[in-house]
């Protein structure tokens, strides 16, 4: 089962020169069918392959949870953060090797329907993909809205059935009652060019890249102060500042970057040479989760971005629970207020209080993320909340209101 990659000249998930099936099979050879649910579950555990698109769950994990029986698996290519590329890039770049996977788990469980959805910009190219294939996989392809909760797993099984990316209201349990009430598996795309790979190499060859913590490699979206917008790859367990370096990002221009997205974490730049990962991270609340880096320059004002975030992220409320579509506008108010440098000095407890009373309140676990990125927000840049509540801001050069 196990072939040396070294010999067929990969080098990752880019590794083919182009996106066409022939390219494709160069650069990795043929898809390997035949995987049993129990061998695929058993290999996908030794890989220690964590799901890419956010919350980090082994992929193994998630086999495991999936009953037999008219099951659906769901391969999740929307990308709801505005600032995430990556699945976009892989979409775009190698497409073959997302219905790899998908086709791949699909056949070990014996999936009756197979999905894709993704935005419109990248089906095309999976459209394409498909219409070369040999296999001619039968794929359901489902566009998904730009908007940023579209791809939460609840919102994506409601768009397959309704047509509405909408959370919803209760939480699922896709494993045994996801779409129609079936058994429904749902990765990130990028965790699925990865289980390709585990599939045709083995577990040892993925862990042959990063760390035992962190086995494998991942992709990363670059973005914000950065000369180039990119989406590099990169072994797991890397620092910031190495990921930086490979999108060609000098870190010393950097004051702080926001790792994870817009439910994450800001990490200052005394941190820029932890590892990637939860347990590197711990300190500052942050994990790797979809792979967004969002870099803030020296001289900007870390509190003048992150309003903007928290008010992007109140609008992108679906508005069905009370907590999340009151809580988190009175959030982002006070978070603006802070920013203005308005001289009112409770704003930062007010904030905080706000931030604990959405946690752990809607439906979905958006009022929870935006939490987060408030608390985190006003820890790392404390010393810039004290500035701006008497009226000052470091970055503007000390304007007074
Ligand atoms: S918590 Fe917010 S985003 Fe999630 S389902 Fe409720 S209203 Fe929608």
């Amino acid at each position: 089962m196990t072939l040396d990659p070294r010999q067929l000249g990969t080098g990752g998930l880019f590794a083919a020169a182009q996106p066409d099936l022939a390219s494709h099979e160069a650069a990795y050879g043929k898809r390997p069918s035949g995987w049993s649910r129990n061998a695929l579950l058993a290999e996908l555990d030794a890989s220690g392959l964590t799901g890419r698109g956010g919350a980090g769950f082994p992929a193994w994990r998630k086999l495991a949870a999936t009953s037999a029986g008219r099951a659906v698996v769901i391969a999740n290519g929307a990308e709801g953060e505005p600032v995430s590329r990556k699945d976009a890039a892989l979409l775009r770049q190698a497409p073959h090797l997302v219905l790899d996977g998908l086709v791949t788990v699909g056949e070990a469980i014996g999936a009756s329907t197979l999905f894709l959805y993704a935005t419109a910009d990248s089906l095309p190219f999976v459209a394409q993909a498909l219409a070369e294939r040999r296999d001619r996989p039968k794929v359901k392809l489902v566009e998904a809205p730009e908007a940023f909760i579209s791809g939460e797993a609840s919102a994506v099984v409601n768009a397959l059935e309704t047509g509405i990316a909408l959370p919803r209201d209760k939480p699922l349990r896709l494993g045994k009652s996801g779409y129609e009430g079936r058994p429904t598996l749902l990765h990130n795309v990028e965790t699925l060019a990865h289980l390709a790979l585990v599939a045709r190499f083995g577990a040892d060859w993925f862990r042959s890249a990063g760390t035992a913590d962190d086995p494998g490699t991942r992709l990363y979206s670059l973005s914000g102060d950065v000369p180039t917008e990119w989406v590099v790859e990169a072994p797991g367990g890397a620092t910031i500042r190495e990921v930086l370096r490979l999108g060609g990002v000098d870190a010393s221009s950097l004051a702080a970057v926001l790792v994870g997205g817009f439910h994450g974490a800001w990490v200052p730049a005394e941190g820029f040479d932890l590892p990637l990962t939860g347990r590197g991270l711990a300190r500052y609340g942050a994990t790797p989760g979809a792979g967004v880096l969002m870099a803030l320059a020296r001289g900007r004002c870390g509190l003048e971005a992150s309003a903007g975030i928290v008010r992007y992220l109140a609008e992108s409320s679906a508005r069905q629970c009370g907590p999340c579509m009151f809580g988190l506008p009175a959030m982002a108010s006070v978070v603006e207020r802070i920013a203005a440098g308005e001289r009112t000095p409770w704003l930062a407890s007010e904030a905080e209080r706000l931030a604990g009373l959405v946690t752990g309140r809607g439906a979905c676990r958006h009022p929870d993320g935006s939490a987060r990125f408030v608390h985190s927000t006003l820890a790392v840049f404390r010393d810039e909340v004290q500035t701006h509540l008497s009226g000052m801001c470091t970055a503007h050069r000390g304007w007074t209101h």
